[in-house]
């Protein structure tokens, strides 16, 4: 039974989770409910549930939004067709989109109107990968794979490559090399962001020592997936839960030592009770695994940085 407990370091909230929570979370505490947010705030279960109690309302498309209503972006960030259908229906928009998601909408626009053509790497269907693409549509091809690449018809027009923000830097840096042989002359922005690059690395040194892995994350949330995805990359069996009630002791057995991480989007509270846990089986010796120390703070939208009046 486990006797050791690795932490890996960083993880759980990065910059841009603890930025578009504290959006929320401000917004509520000044305004009655109902809040709109377009889509959930953050990818984790117990954080959106969380702010629904306390009267926000996440929505997938602007028609369920009364005219005139506050809504809130999350930090995944949308495309230009959703704020204009916002601003038709003069709707009171903040936006709490991670600053490094805006870095990618930003580069994308722009090589568009410079007349290239966008490979986005990422996962189809996913909000981020909507929201990029919607700045150039026409001219935007999302790829998933090393597969996806050479499925690709050629084009005229000089190819420009941006990337999700939340993906595998393993399985990233495949598809990219699989871009440059079939685009030699393509800029590439590598947009993976510093939270999901550290937290990949940490997972991976836990994963290397331990005998099982725990990731606390939603099943939509991309980064936790992907942790998942490394740890179990190292054949340490790693499993993902949204938290204690969903982790099978069974998977226990035979392990001495035990690692656990978590997604970007998910709060240390989660985790809390699943280190308690361990303490009961057994676990005496807690060791953090440091990779990374990180620093990085987003400031609020202008609209927030007046004092947050209390009801
Ligand atoms: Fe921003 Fe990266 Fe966090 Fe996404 S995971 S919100 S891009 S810092």
């Amino acid at each position: 039974m486990p006797h050791t407990l690795l932490l890996a370091e960083p993880r759980g909230f990065c910059a841009g989770v603890v930025r578009a929570i504290d959006v929320l979370n401000r917004v509520l505490k000044r305004e009655p409910a109902p809040v709109y947010a377009f889509h959930e705030i953050v990818h984790n279960r117990y954080v959106v549930e969380s702010f629904r109690r306390r009267g926000a309302v996440f929505v997938d498309a602007i028609d369920e939004v009364p005219l005139g209503a506050r809504i809130v972006f999350s930090a995944h960030g949308v495309s230009p067709a959703v704020v204009e259908a916002a601003r038709a229906k003069r709707l009171r928009v903040i936006d709490a989109t991670c600053p490094l998601v805006t870095k990618v909408h930003l580069e994308t626009r722009k090589a568009a109107r410079d007349g290239f053509d966008i490979l986005l790497v990422g996962h189809e269907g996913h909000d981020e990968v909507e929201g990029t693409r919607g700045e150039a549509p026409d001219r935007t091809r999302v790829v998933d794979t090393v597969d996806d690449v050479s499925g690709l018809a050629g084009g005229s027009r000089p190819v420009f490559v941006v990337t999700q923000t939340t993906l595998s830097v393993d399985d990233t840096a495949a598809t990219i090399a699989a871009i440059r042989a079939r685009y030699p002359a393509a800029q590439i922005r590598n947009d993976i962001c510093y939270a999901t690059t550290n937290r990949q690395a940490a997972v991976r040194a836990i994963a290397q020592r331990a005998d099982v892995v725990i990731v606390v994350g939603s099943r939509n949330s991309s980064n936790s997936v992907r942790l998942r995805e490394v740890a179990a990359s190292t054949s340490t069996p790693a499993y993902r839960v949204d938290g204690l009630d969903e982790i099978d002791p069974a998977w226990y057995e035979g392990a001495g030592v035990v690692g656990l991480t978590a997604g970007a989007s998910v709060p240390d509270e989660l985790l809390d009770p699943i280190v308690e846990d361990l303490r009961r089986r057994g676990v005496t010796t807690i060791e953090p695994v440091i990779v990374a120390t990180e620093t990085v703070e987003f400031r609020m939208p202008d609209e927030l940085e007046l004092p947050v009046i209390s009801p």
